[in-house]
C-alpha cells in the first residue's frame, strides 16, 4: 500500500498514472448524478439499454466461451446472504435467488429499480436506492458482490472495506474489474469517461491482501480481472 504518485499519461487523454505502481486515474471523471441518475446511462448516449446489458453479460464470452455472468457465478460458491453493489441488470440476483438466496442489490439510479426488481424476480423492496458505502444495509452478508463497479467509484478503498464491513466473518467479497497486468488492459475501458480508476493488478491485489484473510484471482479475460476475497 502506497500513496498513488501521479503524473500526466501521454497514452490516454484525461488520465494520470502512478509511478510507483502503474494504476490509472481519471482527471475527468463526469459527476456521478450526472452519470448515474440523469439518464446518461442510456441507449440515448451510446451506452447500453437495459435489454443490451443482459445481453452483454449473459450472452457473449470470453477468450474461453464463458459469458461474465456464468463466469462470475462459477467462480463463487455463493450461499446464504447475498448482498449485489450495482446490481443492474439483475441477473445475479436472479441467479442467486433461484438458488435459495437470500439477496439484496444496491442501485443508484431510483428509475430502474423497477426494472431490476423485475429481471431479479424480486420485490421492489429488495434493491435499496443509494450510494456505496452510505446505502445502510445488515453486516451478515456471506457474499458482497461488486461486477464492474469499483473502477467506476472516486474513493475505492472506502468502498471495498465497505464491503468488507457489511460480511460475516468467513464471508467474501467478488469483485469485477479492468485490471492492468503486466502491461496488458483493454484500450476501450480508457474511452469511458465513468471510469474512475483503471487498477494495476500489482495495487490492487496487495491492498486486497492487506485487509482480507484469502485472496484469489481470476482471469474472466485479459485486461478485465476478477478477485475472490474471504473476510
Ligand atoms: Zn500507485
Amino acid at each position: 500500500m502506497h500513496t498513488h504518485v501521479y503524473v500526466p499519461s501521454r497514452r490516454f487523454e484525461d488520465y494520470e498514472y502512478c509511478r510507483i505502481c502503474g494504476t490509472y486515474h481519471s482527471t475527468a471523471l463526469m459527476d456521478k448524478r450526472e452519470l448515474y441518475e440523469d439518464g446518461y446511462w442510456s441507449a440515448e448516449t451510446g451506452h447500453s439499454s437495459f435489454p443490451e446489458q443482459i445481453d452483454n453479460i449473459t450472452k457473449f464470452p470470453n477468450e474461453v466461451g464463458v459469458s461474465k455472468i456464468d463466469y462470475a457465478i462459477n467462480s463463487m460458491q455463493l450461499g446464504g446472504k447475498v448482498l449485489e453493489i450495482g446490481c443492474a441488470p439483475g441477473v445475479l440476483l436472479n441467479r442467486a435467488r433461484r438458488k435459495g438466496m437470500t439477496v439484496i442489490g444496491i442501485e443508484p439510479d431510483v428509475t430502474l429499480i423497477p426494472y431490476i426488481a423485475r429481471v431479479a424476480g424480486l420485490c421492489e423492496d429488495s434493491i435499496l436506492h443509494g450510494y456505496f458505502p452510505d446505502v445502510k444495509t445488515d453486516t451478515d452478508f456471506d457474499y458482497a458482490v461488486a461486477m464492474d463497479v469499483v473502477e467506476h467509484v472516486e474513493r475505492p478503498e472506502e468502498f471495498i472495506l465497505g464491503a468488507k464491513d457489511r460480511l460475516k466473518i468467513g464471508g467474501h467479497f467478488f469483485m469485477m474489474s479492468p485490471i492492468i497486468d503486466k502491461g496488458f488492459y483493454r484500450a476501450r475501458d480508457f474511452w469511458a469517461k465513468e471510469h474512475a480508476y483503471i487498477f494495476s493488478r500489482t495495487y490492487i491485489e496487495s491492498f486486497l491482501q492487506d485487509h482480507f484473510t484469502e485472496v484469489h484471482f481470476g482471469r474472466w479475460m485479459t485486461g478485465h480481472e476478477c478477485f475472490l476475497c474471504k473476510k
